[in-house]
């Protein structure tokens, strides 16, 4: 909430042109101008933002910033295109305005670079919002990186145009603090080539731990990165690969070691599967506030889908107990991981539901978790009274967001971490 007030805030001094009216003469042409500057604002926040080494610094809640960063994306592209339209009217031009430079008059020059950051921006946001499903993870987040070409021109072409930065100098002082911000994200960026940020840790253990599922323990090269229950990193296997985000299923405070447990499902996980103990990979994080509500000894019911189990393993080790519940779902009894833990920490308060086999002489669930499974194994305070926590793929989420609300269970008390971004 703070955040969305820090930007409000950051918008006022563009706002405070509204007052203004009588001396920046026509509307159109007035509320053209204010749509830009404010389109740059929001576009800026964004790209700070989307920056986790960045807006790590402002909260570790990533998913809650990515949410922000979507928000900003949304009604910017309002202001962004608000902007161009509205001076199209303001100055009686065609819709050919958009397209066809017009290199005889100096303020036609400066338009120039507005066209740029305009067509780019485009290009942008039907990558983001319309065709996000049709093109590759790593081709749509390449095409973020346009984000600063497109700050770059708005910024010059609104510095070179000038209008009301010119008419009030406080106002300018600001949108060139804003200019400063921006370069200094630059340079932060550029940074980041070279891995700061990043932290070498080196593979020490890696064990099949279900179907499909590697363990892999890590140790600190130099610094040892503190993490809390339920927080996930993003893991980096060599200097130019990508990163994916990781949920730590345990740690060790003293070694500073942390273990992962990783479902091959794509490219990426499979191509983990091969490092070699011994190798050094890059860690950056930690991330994330998922369980923080059920690091107590409070009434919790845990539903989890799969590799889903993560987060709530070192939250079980540390806080499971009497009052906590855990549904673990899975297609098969060998998709299943730490089967025996739970059943050693949880007692009966551990079920299993296997959904694609028969399971003989096992006490399982058979089929998923319903309203039904749900009311006959937990007592019946905790549906009022317990909080609910869920992670899995997004159609588990989906599934069991769809029973919760079937029960009655106040959104209040359900927590989600969904492992696609
Ligand atoms: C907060 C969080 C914690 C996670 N924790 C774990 C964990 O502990 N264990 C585990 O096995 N998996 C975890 N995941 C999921 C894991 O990140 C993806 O399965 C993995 O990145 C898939 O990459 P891929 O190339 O192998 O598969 P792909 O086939 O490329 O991707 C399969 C799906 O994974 C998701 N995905 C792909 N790339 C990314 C990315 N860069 N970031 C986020 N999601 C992506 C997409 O939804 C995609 O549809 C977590 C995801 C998130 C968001």
């Amino acid at each position: 909430m703070m955040l969305y007030f820090a930007v409000f805030l950051s918008t006022l001094p563009f706002l405070f042109l509204f007052t203004q009216f009588k001396l920046l003469g026509e509307f159109s042409a007035a509320f053209a101008n204010i749509a830009g500057l404010l389109g740059v604002v929001l576009m800026l926040w964004q790209l700070i933002l989307g920056n986790r080494f960045v807006s790590r610094r402002i909260s570790r809640d990533y998913l809650a910033i990515l949410k922000l960063h979507v928000f900003l994306g949304v009604y910017g592209f309002f202001f962004v295109m608000t902007h161009p339209f509205l001076e199209m009217l303001a100055y009686g031009e065609k819709i050919t305005f958009f397209f066809i430079p017009n290199f005889a008059t100096e303020f036609g020059k400066h338009l120039i670079l507005g066209r740029m950051a305009f067509y780019l921006y485009l290009l942008l946001w039907v990558t983001s919002a319309l065709v996000r499903n049709k093109i590759s993870r790593r081709v749509w987040l390449w095409l973020h990186y346009l984000s600063y070409p497109i700050l770059f021109f708005s910024f010059l072409h609104a510095a070179s145009i000038g209008t009301f930065l010119n008419t009030f100098v406080l106002l300018k002082v600001y949108f060139f603090i804003l200019m400063g911000v921006f370069g200094i994200l630059v340079l932060y960026r550029l940074s980041q080539l070279f891995d700061v940020g990043k932290f070498p840790y080196v593979l020490s253990t890696k064990k099949i731990s279900a179907a499909g599922v590697t363990s892999y323990t890590f140790s600190p090269l130099a610094t040892s990165l503190k993490t809390q229950v339920g927080q996930f990193f993003f893991i980096k296997p060599s200097i130019f690969a990508a990163s994916h985000p990781f949920t730590v299923m345990s740690f060790d405070e003293n070694s500073g070691d942390l273990t992962f447990s990783i479902k091959a499902i794509g490219n990426f996980t499979n191509k983990l599967e091969s490092i070699a103990v011994g190798q050094t990979v890059f860690l950056d994080g930690p991330y994330g506030v998922f369980t923080k509500e059920g690091q107590n000894h409070e009434p919790k019911v845990i539903l989890a889908g799969g590799i889903g189990i993560t987060p709530f393993v070192e939250l079980i080790n540390r806080f499971g107990d009497v009052n906590t519940k855990l549904f673990y779902s899975n297609r098969r009894l060998e998709d299943i991981l730490l089967r025996e833990q739970f059943k050693a920490q949880l007692g009966a308060n551990y079920i299993d539901v296997i959904s694609e086999e028969k399971v003989e002489n096992e006490p399982v669930v058979a089929g998923r978790i319903t309203k039904d499974v749900l009311l006959s194994n937990l007592p019946e305070d905790f549906i009022n009274k317990a909080n609910f926590f869920i992670c899995g793929s997004p159609s588990f989420m989906g599934g069991m967001m769809t029973v919760l609300k079937k029960l009655g269970v106040n959104k209040k008390r359900i927590f989600t971490e969904e492992f696609s971004l």
